[in-house]
């Protein structure tokens, strides 16, 4: 698909930054490339979706603000997922910009259709765990012969919490925040007000992790997540750039709003319990209002799952049966 069409949004989002919303297929608001000028490095923080025509309309997007793709000198990834790191190569073939990210980035850029390989056998097996339809990767499927096609490069700097990268004229601390996906970064100006949270926090969206083989096995990342929001929560006064869609003025409140609406999810998800062991996917057919499929249904599994893994957390739900085919039931 050719998406040689300029972007819809190109604009200044806070003193010497511009946000640009790139195009995402079956998603409205794109997904944000964020433009940082000034006295240090010429900056983009991540990379847009890999798809035909994204370069040229990133290109596009920048002439309309006076820059050059060839003159960024750095790109900052908030995490590893394709809309967001997709053109890094690419920016840095260009323009000999360095990327960096977190460490384990650099595996996932290195050969982004082994990766891609990676994410569609566990995630087979994580659906047959769950007794979910195995047609719920049908869309990672169809997009795994493409991705062996999306230009492989490296990471040149491997950050790490408390780490300062200057980025035109802001001086960002690195924050690790897994839990949206095991590899978030957000970066924080508190002087300037300013922090890029990538999909850490999105605009409108549940508190939800994307599952993948690069979470520790064992890992729970619906309870890291909450832990790093609730950081996140503390920078009072700072506008945070958010990975799609516009910024968020107020991360206590936004925080705030996501945690009530996890306790019903939490409540929801009790009352579904019985004595009887039921599977992940089973539970969600007793509690959703209508089922679930495709990418959503992923989506859905993996904010079950997450609702849980907190409730057997609380002494409220006892996971049975073994790790191929997990089973819930109320505790006794
Ligand atoms: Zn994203």
């Amino acid at each position: 698909m050719s998406t040689s069409a300029a972007p819809e949004i190109v604009e200044e989002v806070a003193p010497s930054v511009v946000r640009i919303a790139m195009p995402v297929p079956g998603l409205a608001d794109g997904v944000n490339v964020h433009l940082v000028r000034g006295d240090g490095p010429l900056t983009l923080i991540d990379a847009a979706t890999p798809m035909a025509g994204s370069l040229e309309t990133l290109e596009a997007a920048l002439a309309t603000v006076g820059v050059r793709l060839d003159q960024v000198e750095q790109v900052l990834l908030t995490h590893h997922h394709f809309d967001h790191l997709g053109l890094a190569a690419e920016i840095a073939a260009r323009s000999g910009a360095s990327v960096a990210a977190l460490a384990t980035v650099g595996a996932v850029l290195a050969d982004p259709g082994a990766h891609f390989a990676n994410e569609l056998a566990w995630g087979e097996r994580h659906a047959a765990r769950h007794a979910a339809p195995d047609e719920l990767l049908d869309g990672t499927r169809g997009a795994l012969a493409f991705m062996g096609g999306v230009r492989a490069g490296s990471v040149d700097r491997a950050l790490a919490e408390g780490d300062v990268v200057a980025a035109g004229d802001l001086r960002l601390t690195v924050h690790e925040r897994p839990g949206h996906s095991p590899t978030d970064l957000v970066f924080v100006d508190r002087d300037a007000g300013v922090a890029f949270v990538g999909d850490h926090l999105f605009h409108n969206a549940p508190i939800a992790p994307v599952l993948g083989s690069m979470f520790a096995p064992g890992t729970r990342p619906t309870a890291l997540y909450l832990d790093g929001l609730e950081r996140t929560a503390q920078l009072a006064g700072v506008r945070l750039m958010t990975g799609h869609g516009p910024a968020l003025d107020d991360p206590a409140a936004t925080l705030a709003e996501r945690r009530g609406s996890l306790e019903r999810r939490l409540t929801r998800t009790a009352a579904g319990l019985t004595a009887e062991p039921t599977a992940t996917w089973d539970l969600g057919q007793r509690i959703w209002r209508n089922p679930s499929r495709g990418r959503l249904g992923l989506a859905r599994l993996s904010i079950m799952l997450g609702a849980l893994e907190l409730l057997e957390d609380r002494g409220v739900a006892e996971r049975v049966g073994d790790d191929d085919a997990v089973r819930w039931r109320r505790a006794s």
